[in-house]
């Protein structure tokens, strides 16, 4: 029989209602039951966790990341998104070597639980996938690794070395980990980018059941970049070569055309948005608003450390109620109620629904008192406050402790290679 954990005395977060408190029990991987008040003298269980003061919600999808880049911190400061690609980013991608990318990604995974992320897009730009892969096999996260690809200009790759290497990767990884791992098409970004190859993965990616995850439209000037080559706009041009679809996330989408977002909606495309990423490197505000009115589907993610500084669920909920607001000048523009729904995906305490939950303790001077659950999970609470995460039904987190690994001597081991690889970039 699977172990059963009961969390009892906490408040539920439930997709359409708060229980203030209430009870959950988790049986093997997934929710077995939930209820008011105290559980009742029937339900039994292996393991019981008291959480008094507590909020249990369910884990939130970070969309979008790049988790190599938590040795990168800082470096956004005051360039614009290409030229601190090519003066800073790509440079120390480059000089990473395999225990680079083992530390770096560790300590990125660490911090994205912490920040209540319980499903983990990693749009992958630097060699070795196969050791994020194996960590987050090893840890029990549920991860997509995108990986990432460009056939053009800069950093390119031989189409067929990036082929070959997506098969592989499906044909090893996806579904591993009773499907916690997953595999997608991560083109980097369409000027980067040739039309055949960006057909033929996407074509690769459909037959495997995957999505293609690529940045579209972060910039005015890459939006004329693929103007000036293609006569058509990112989304226009990805729409033409047949990659737009339900199986299509287009991450940041900033600078769309009217016609853009229809195409999305009608495509059934998911938007990415990753509002910090987009205010630190002044891209500008995505039209979340408009693009959730004319039914495009719209995700959360923090977008990688470089380019954010943390991996904080909450914050990037915060953030895209405040920008969306000073974007519509209308204060009731994305409540906290919607910023929830994207950063959840398809995550909800529901019976049957994967055990991927989250604990936070909401008894601080920061939150209380609650009058609203939803206004106080998206503006009071923040990644300190994350106690316990759970992915399928594992405890990964709990009482504010990794359980997975000793994080003091990652945090040591981090600092001194970090030094290093700055160094061997001649960035430090
Ligand atoms: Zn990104």
């Amino acid at each position: 029989m699977s172990k059963r954990t009961l969390i009892h005395d906490c408040a539920l977060i439930l997709p359409d209602q708060v229980l203030p408190r209430g009870w959950l029990l988790v049986e093997g991987e997934r929710i077995g039951a939930f209820g008011a008040g105290v559980p009742p003298t029937h339900v039994t269980a292996d393991q019981r966790l008291a959480a008094e003061g507590r909020a249990l919600l369910p884990g939130f999808l970070n969309a979008h990341t790049h988790l190599e880049q938590t040795f990168m911190r800082g470096f956004a400061s005051g360039r614009p998104l290409l030229e601190w690609l090519r003066n800073a980013i790509w440079k120390l991608q480059a000089a990473m070597d395999a225990e680079d990318v083992r530390l770096a990604v560790t300590l990125g995974l660490v911090e994205a639980l912490r920040g209540g992320a319980t499903h983990i897009v990693q749009h992958h730009k630097v060699a070795q996938p196969g050791v994020v892969l194996a960590l987050a096999e090893q840890f029990g996260v549920r991860l997509t690794l995108a990986r990432a690809w460009a056939d053009r200009g800069a950093e390119a790759e031989p189409a067929e070395r990036i082929l070959a290497d997506l098969r592989e990767l499906f044909a090893m990884w996806h579904g591993r980990g009773d499907g916690r791992i997953r595999i997608a098409n991560g083109p980097l970004a369409p000027w980067r980018c040739s039309a055949e190859t960006l057909q033929r993965s996407a074509a690769l990616a459909r037959q495997h059941g995957a999505v293609t995850h690529c940045h579209m439209n972060e910039t005015q000037h890459e939006v004329a970049l693929t103007m000036q080559e293609h006569g058509l706009r990112p989304i226009e041009w990805f729409d033409a070569l047949g990659i737009l679809g339900e199986d299509f996330q287009a991450v940041h989408s900033v600078w769309l055309s009217d016609g853009e977002i229809q195409r999305l909606a009608q495509r059934r495309a998911t938007v990415v948005h990753c509002p910090a990423a987009n205010m630190i490197l002044a891209s500008g505000c995505a039209p979340v608003v408009r693009l959730r009115r004319d039914g495009v589907r719209v995700t959360l993610a923090t977008d990688g450390p470089a380019s954010n500084d943390g991996q904080d669920m909450f914050e990037m909920m915060h953030l895209a109620t405040l920008l969306q607001r000073v974007h519509t000048l209308d204060p009731a523009a994305l409540n906290p109620r919607e910023a929830l729904e994207m950063a959840w995906g398809t995550h909800h305490l529901q019976v049957g629904a994967p055990a991927d939950l989250v604990l936070v303790n909401t008894n601080s001077a920061r939150i209380q008192p609650v009058h609203d659950w939803h206004a106080a999970l998206v503006h009071n609470v923040r990644q300190c406050d994350v106690e316990t995460v759970m992915v399928a039904g594992q405890l990964l987190i709990h009482e504010g402790r990794v359980l997975f690994l000793d994080e003091a001597a990652l945090l040591a081991e981090c600092r001194e290679r970090a030094h290093h690889l700055l160094r061997r970039a001649g960035l430090n």
